[in-house]
């Protein structure tokens, strides 16, 4: 604390900032690496715990900076296994986290904003409005404690990384980035890019910079509905973002980093689950390689949807794979601590995608 203002988290600072301020203290440049793996690494979480650094650097570093740590105020487990975590970070703001293992699988749902401004129809988080973009050290911090809390729990770390909690990563970009290089920097985490999707409404401009910025995650698109002006009403990000204008950055997306695309499509009972719904997506999925998740609705207190019944869900799905398809349904888990798809409403135990 500089008296009633904290100091800035150190973990604020990007490896050239971080590089920049060590060598202004006529420091050895070796010392940035120790720094960034206490901080990226071992996600440490005072300077005194850097018991690799000379007093002298560990001061200075406690002069300039702090850390703005998450603590966990809530915990819910569901009887399917699927965690849910209420954080708290440094402002007193609450965001979810999500951790669902599955055939030695494990996946953490990260949250990527404070609430949310986008109003989608289905979604809890839309209730919450937008607060704030998260740092990229507060989503860090929830994948490294999901990973701890899955080598604990269930015997090996996290395996994927899903940004399909709340809020739309990419009108968070940067901080969304940076985390991501953080998580698969050999210096960081580690982790292959390979096991990261991001999931966004459509937001044409951050696709586009994702394939030029090479970041090379797999891209999730929450379309659920095919029918430009339905999906109007049902997210109104669609307004300004129409249908084509995704298609054209999710084609580009796919040109530039030759991945599929995943499609995400919530079930909602004669809504968007007719014949020619299925219609209408098979036509838009045809435009460039796609995988289609349909997911099962799980209702909750913000909205009057019902989920699809079984006999259409499954008629539903046929037609998809008649037109060759690659199509999954995903019965989403966590339903009953409301940490499924859709439901992360800060509703703890304690009421704090
Ligand atoms: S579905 Fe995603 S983008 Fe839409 S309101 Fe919810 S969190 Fe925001």
């Amino acid at each position: 604390m500089n008296g009633n203002i904290p100091l800035q988290d150190i973990r604020s600072l990007n490896e050239e900032q971080l590089s920049e301020w060590v060598v202004a203290l006529n420091e050895k440049k070796f010392r940035v690496k120790q720094i960034f793996e206490h901080l990226w690494k071992h996600n440490t979480a005072s300077f005194d715990e850097m018991n690799n650094l000379p007093l002298s650097l560990r001061d200075a570093l406690k002069k300039d900076f702090s850390f703005h740590k998450l603590s966990i105020i809530d915990k819910q487990t569901s009887k399917d296994g699927s965690l849910k975590y209420a954080f708290q970070l440094s402002d007193n703001q609450i965001i979810e986290t999500v951790l669902i293992p599955s055939n030695r699988r494990s996946t953490v749902c990260v949250s990527s904003q404070v609430g949310c401004g986008l109003a989608c129809q289905f979604c809890a988080t839309a209730h919450l409005g937008y607060k704030r973009n998260l740092q990229a050290y507060e989503m860090f911090e929830q994948i490294f404690i999901a990973n701890e809390e899955s080598k604990l729990l269930f015997g090996y770390p996290i395996t994927n990384i899903v940004w399909m909690g709340m809020g739309e990563p990419l009108l968070n970009y940067e901080h969304v980035v940076a985390c991501i290089h953080y998580v698969s920097s050999p210096k960081g985490l580690g982790m292959s890019k390979s096991r990261i999707t991001l999931s966004t409404s459509g937001i044409t401009e951050g696709i586009r910079r994702l394939a030029d910025d090479d970041i090379k995650i797999h891209l999730a698109l929450s379309l659920h509905s095919a029918h430009n002006e339905q999906r109007s009403t049902l997210m109104p990000i669609n307004k300004t973002k129409p249908l084509s204008e995704v298609a054209n950055a999710l084609m580009y997306y796919h040109q530039k980093t030759k991945l599929r695309i995943s499609i995400e499509y919530l079930l909602l009972e004669s809504v968007n689950d007719s014949l020619e719904h299925a219609r209408m997506l098979a036509r838009f999925c045809k435009q460039f390689p796609v995988k289609i998740n349909l997911i099962e609705y799980n209702t909750h207190p913000y909205s009057n949807f019902k989920p699809s019944n079984t006999k259409q869900t499954i008629a539903f799905m046929d037609y998809l794979k008649s037109k060759n398809l690659i199509v999954t349904l995903r019965q989403s888990k966590g339903k009953d601590i409301a940490a499924a798809c859709g439901q992360l409403a800060n509703q703890t135990g304690m009421d704090s995608k």
